[in-house]
């Protein structure tokens, strides 16, 4: 028997974990909650090959282990799941797993290489380095809303799942997972995991997002996946947080209020001239056909600058030109 708790259930738009120890009394339940998806979408673009080292020392460490039976050998395992369940909720869960099999191989010596498998552990960097693939085109080939594919979900998870046979390890597999009805903490029912592995973790979030028909997109500051509300058009994501501690959502609306007053003051500059010249020829200045070749190439060039290509005062230079 499992002694701790550890359940994760979706509620109103947000996810919510609770755990909590049960071999200590006074161990308090503690909860946390994030935006729906959040934690796969953390664990999505989680950097993982600089942990690599912390999985190959608890590698070493649980070889170990199995030969010394020692205190220290199993303290560096606990310390680094720790350090790693700083970095992502999923590895809490990782690390009361571990801990309970620890103390479930003190009950059964004989048996400790199966309750402590020391190549579940190795393996994470890699495995999870494949996973993050297969979530990341699921989100690409079936819920990205900016594909202009006007095909429905369903169709295009199949083309996404048939993708597998030509491409093996392309697509994620859904798997079986058992979760229970029950109340939660906020009084209410919902559909409750308890988890026995990560991947118990990754298949209850991508089947919620599957089902929901969860729309995603790129984020046009980050560059990274975050899923939008119904009716909304967010451009910018609110995971991502710069060294500021400012989301890509203040930052990018601030960078887009600013491209637009350039823009503004580009469109203003473009037609002030246009004016002037168009008034030359009433004047007699210019003829109307170098009018035409001018408002043609000016305009060329204001395209070009408003796309980025070109500065303001790169602009306003060749319209001075000219
Ligand atoms: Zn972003």
């Amino acid at each position: 028997m499992a002694d701790y708790l550890f359940y994760t259930y979706f509620e109103e738009g947000r996810e919510y974990f609770v755990y909590k120890d049960l071999t200590f009394e006074r161990s308090h339940k503690k909860e946390k909650d994030f935006p729906f998806l959040e934690s796969l979408l953390r664990f999505t673009y989680l950097d993982i090959w600089p942990m690599e080292n912390l999985f190959k020392k608890m590698d070493k460490a649980l070889l170990n282990f199995y030969r010394e039976r020692d205190a220290d050998s199993r303290g560096i395992v606990m310390s680094t799941l720790e350090e790693l369940a700083k970095k992502h909720i999923y590895f809490e869960f990782l690390r009361f797993d571990w801990q309970a099999r620890f103390r479930n191989a003190e009950q059964h010596p004989d048996d400790v290489q199966e309750i402590l498998p020391h190549k579940q552990l190795r393996h994470i960097p890699s495995d999870l380095d494949t996973l993050q693939k297969q979530i990341m085109r699921l989100f690409q080939d079936v819920l990205d809303i900016d594909d202009g594919k006007k095909r429905p979900v369903h169709e295009k998870l199949q083309a996404y799942l048939d993708k597998e046979k030509r491409e093996p390890l392309y697509a994620y597999q859904f798997r079986p997972i058992s979760t229970i009805y029950e109340r939660t903490g906020n009084g209410t029912f919902a559909e409750v995991l308890h988890p026995t592995s990560i991947s118990d973790l990754v298949e209850f979030s991508l089947r919620e997002c599957v089902k929901r028909e969860q729309r995603m997109r790129i984020c046009s500051y980050c560059g990274k996946y975050f899923a939008i509300p119904r009716r909304n058009t967010a451009e910018f994501c609110n995971l991502t947080v710069d060294e500021n501690g400012h989301t890509c959502r203040e930052v990018g609306a601030v960078k887009r209020w600013a491209e637009k007053k350039n823009s503004d003051e580009l469109f203003k500059e473009y037609r002030r001239e246009y004016k002037k010249r168009f008034n030359w020829i009433k004047a007699g200045k210019i003829s109307p056909g170098a009018f035409y070749a001018w408002s043609a190439a000016a305009k060329g060039k204001r395209d070009e600058c408003a796309a980025g290509k070109m500065s303001f005062d790169e602009f306003k230079e060749w319209l001075s030109e000219f």
